[in-house]
This record gives structure tokens, sequence and C-alpha cells, in this order.
């Protein structure tokens, strides 16, 4: 008779711990999975994906101007909000089904319902009663958080009920200056939303490189969205013909969505870790060791409910690395340095390794700064206002290349590829060894000199 009814107990069947849960299942192990929502977690269900189908749809304004001035005669355009919602929730759908094909498929039972611990070795699950598992596995994620004492507050939304309103809004207030606030600001200005975003610092992005930041809230600005800094939301009002949200400084502004994104909480409400005597952190995230282990010696926990690099990958690599030391007899820790990332702002951010900031912080003055910034050839062909910023920082005497951020359409997709060399440890003189690619965006990472050399045909533009 086995002692637990469960090798292994995963809490949340989001990214990390449907990773997790399938490569135990695969040692031979018996592992149950509780999801108290639908599988696939906020990446799939109210994250990244279907925010990246909301970004694809919203940039469509922007390509018709585009195709107009490539000599495309293109009559009046419309946007279905419902059917485009439909659409999306749809494929979100199937998704969701694979996630849960790929947990059967490798033998991992799923019960849904909300899971609590009792005790380091016992879980509750509503409406399933209660097992017991050697090892667990917390992987709940996060949630947005609203200033819940903000007088009418009541009356905004997060990220999550942005995925479904029913209505397109004319007006939106976006609060917050990070990724999401950001990539909605985007979003909802593509989709033809009067869109205002309102941040309490001195420029949006903060943590990215300061001429990221500033490259960024140009665009937005060159795009039609209005950014507010420096200015904090006092309270929201429902008023006949909307809402209004009063600024601090006693400026109004007129809505029909009022929208927070201020960041998000570790969701570790009521899971009984006080019961099983899990510790968590001053930001209330549980603290884990390099190996995703608490405190308690039979559980561990991954994702953002840890706080570390919150990112999807990140995540599934931590799950990843969790099931591989302890059902594999495969020690291994994901390695949280050099992680890029990208903002799905418009156009987007690509960014791995230190900021200029960063850099001379950590390195005094024995930095070197490669920039370039620059309008790209499909927008001088028709006179288009996008411009891109790439920009390299390099240790000296070493030539290593610290970091390399990128804001340029497809940025996400040249920062993969430029994160695997920079992660390698590439320098300089490496790196301009790369011969270019013509003509691409791509080719301007390659072709920065130093300041003495004549600019690059991208430049000349
Ligand atoms: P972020 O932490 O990125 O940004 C939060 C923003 O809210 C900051 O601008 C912050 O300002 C502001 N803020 C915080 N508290 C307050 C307050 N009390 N009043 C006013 N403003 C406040 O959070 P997000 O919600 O945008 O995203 C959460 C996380 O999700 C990200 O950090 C990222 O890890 C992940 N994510 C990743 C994406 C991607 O990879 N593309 C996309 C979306 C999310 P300040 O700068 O002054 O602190």
């Amino acid at each position: 008779m086995a002692e637990y009814d469960y090798d292994l107990f995963v809490i949340g069947a989001g990214s990390g711990g449907v990773r997790a849960a399938r490569v135990a299942a695969m040692s031979g192990a018996k592992v149950l999975v509780a999801e108290e929502h639908r599988v696939g977690g906020t990446c799939v269900i109210r994250g990244c994906v279907p925010k990246k189908f909301m970004v694809y749809a919203s940039e469509y304004s922007k390509q018709f101007e585009t195709a107009r001035g490539y000599g495309w005669d293109i009559g009046e355009t419309s946007f279905d909000w419902p059917r485009f919602l439909m659409s999306k929730d749809n494929e979100i759908a199937r998704l969701s089904g694979i996630y849960v094909r790929n947990l059967q498929n490798a033998g991992a039972e799923l019960a849904h319902g909300k899971a609590r611990l009792i005790d380091r070795h016992t879980v509750e699950v509503e409406g399933h009663g209660r097992v017991t598992a050697d090892k667990i596995l917390v992987a709940t994620g996060g949630r947005p958080w609203m200033p819940a004492d903000l007088p009418g507050v009541e009356h905004a939304i997060t990220s999550n009920e942005a995925f479904h309103l029913t209505e397109l809004p004319k007006r939106i207030v976006i609060v917050g200056g990070g990724y999401i606030a950001v990539e909605f600001a985007g979003i909802f200005n593509g989709l033809g939303v009067d869109t205002t975003l309102v941040h309490r610092g001195p420029n949006v992005l903060r943590g990215f490189d300061d001429d990221v930041r500033a490259h960024v809230a140009g665009q937005m600005e060159e795009r039609g969205i209005k950014i507010r800094l420096g200015a904090q939301i006092g309270k929201i009002e429902k008023t006949a013909d909307g809402l209004v949200a009063a600024c601090v400084d006693g400026h109004n502004l007129d809505a029909d969505v009022v929208m927070f994104a201020v960041g998000r909480e570790p969701y570790t409400q009521d899971l009984g870790l006080q019961a099983a005597g899990v510790a968590l952190d001053e930001a209330g995230a549980i603290k884990v060791d390099d190996y995703s282990k608490t405190n308690v010696d039979n559980i561990w926990a991954v994702g953002d409910v840890t706080n570390r690099i919150n990112l999807t990958p990140v995540a599934i690599r931590e799950g990843h690395a969790f099931a591989l030391t302890e059902f594999h007899k495969q020690p291994t820790r994901f390695d949280h340095e050099m992680v890029a990332s990208a903002v799905f702002s418009q156009p987007p951010v690509g960014s791995v390794g230190l900021s200029e900031a960063d850099a001379r912080h950590q390195y005094g003055a024995k930095i070197d700064i490669y920039m370039a910034n620059l309008r790209p050839m499909k927008e001088t062909f028709y006179g288009g206002q996008v411009r891109c910023l790439m920009k390299l920082v390099v240790e000296q005497g070493t030539e290593k290349v610290l970091g390399c951020h990128v804001v340029a359409p497809d940025a996400p997709e040249i920062i993969q590829m430029a994160a695997i060399a920079i992660k390698m440890g590439v320098t300089k003189q490496q790196w301009d060894s790369t011969c270019a690619v013509h003509p691409t965006l791509a080719e301007e990472l390659v072709t920065m000199r130093d300041k003495h050399m004549p600019p690059s045909l991208g430049q000349v533009a």
C-alpha cells in the first residue's frame, strides 16, 4: 500500500503547473492537478494569448493606412467587436482543450475545484474531498489588484474583464504604466477607442532602458494615445454619460471604461499555506530556493505565485526543472539570468540584459553605448511616422554585450535570437562579425559601429 494517494499534487493548471504535472507523470508518477477555473491559467485564458489576438486585431487600422501608401484602395473599414470576441473565445477554448488533453496523454488526473492545504500532505478539493500526496506543487499564479480604498473603484475593471467587455468603449482611461497598461493602451487605440493612459511615474515601463521608455511613449503619442504622467486618480464617479476619473491634480477625464493595470499580486489567498507552514515574503509571494522548494520539505512553488520573473516561459521552465529534479533524478535549476522579454506595445519592445542605467550602476563609466534611431524603409516609402530604436550596451575592455534593446515591428521576434548570443556571452567583435541580412530592420543591430563610422542605409533614411 502506498503511503499517499498521489506522488504529486499540483495546485493550478496554468503554464507552470501543467508543465510540471506532465513531466512528473511521464516518469510514471501518480499525479493529480486541481484547477478552480479553466485549464490554461492566466496566459491562455486571460493573458498573453488573448492579449496577442487583441494586438493583432488592433494593428489592422495602421496596416490599412500603410496599404493605402503602397497603392491599395481600401473601401470603408469597420470593426466588429462581438465577432472578434466570439472568434477569440473559440480559439481560447480550443487551446484550453489541448492543455487538458496534454495532461491526460501524460497520464495526469485533473480535478476541477478550489484546492486548499489541510496540512503538509493533505489537500481538500472543493467537490472532491480530501486526498494525500507525497509532494505538493503550488502554481496558482497571480491576480490583478486594484486600490480597494479608492472611491468609486467598483466602477473600474482590470485586464481580466477587458477580455469580455460586451461593447467596445468609445473612451477608455487606463491607469498604470507597466506591461499591461502600455499593451492595452495600444490595443484600444488601434481599435479606434479614444485612449488616455494615466501613470504616476515620470515615464512608462519602469525597469526598461530609459531610451526605450522615451521612445515607446513618443510612439504611443504619435499614434494618438494621450499620456498623463505624474498623475494619480483620486476617485471615479458614475454619471449619466459614463464615468469620470478625477485626477488628484483636479483634472477630470471622461470615459466609458476605466481600467486599472497597476500590477498583479501572488494568488495565495485561502490556499491553506499557513496550515501547511509555508512561508511568504513581504510581498505575499511564496518564498522558494533555487530549486523552487519552499521552507516545507515536501512543498514547492513555481511561477507568478513566487514573484521571481513573472513571465509564462519562466514559469514553464521552473515547473520543468522541478519535475526533472524530483521525478527524473536530474537535479535542475532554472537560470533566471538574461531572460528576454517583450512588451507588445505598438511598435513593440524586445529587451534582454542590462539597461544602460543598470550597466552604469554595476560597471561605472566602463560602458559603451551603440544606438540607432531610424525610420524603417517600409515607413519612409509612404511617409509613415513609425521610428525604431536599437540599442546595445557593451562593457569596455571585455567588449561583452550586456544588453540589447529594440523597439520596432517584430522586436519580440528579433530579441529571441539576440538573446541566444547574449546568453552565451557574445562580445561586440563577435556580434559585428555576423554579416547582415539585407534588407531587414534587424541588420541595424550588426551594423552599429562607433559614432565615427558613416551611418548605415537605414540611418540615412
Ligand atoms: P507592472 O508591474 O508591469 O506595472 C505596474 C504599473 O502600475 C507600474 O507602472 C506601476 O508604477 C503602477 N502602479 C503600481 N502601484 C500603483 C498605484 N498604487 N497607483 C498607481 N500606479 C501604480 O504590472 P502589470 O500589471 O502591467 O503586469 C504585471 C506583470 O505581468 C508584469 O510585470 C509582467 O511580469 C507580466 N506581464 C508580461 C507581459 C509580457 O511579457 N508581454 C504582458 C503583461 C504582463 P511604477 O512604475 O511607478 O511602480
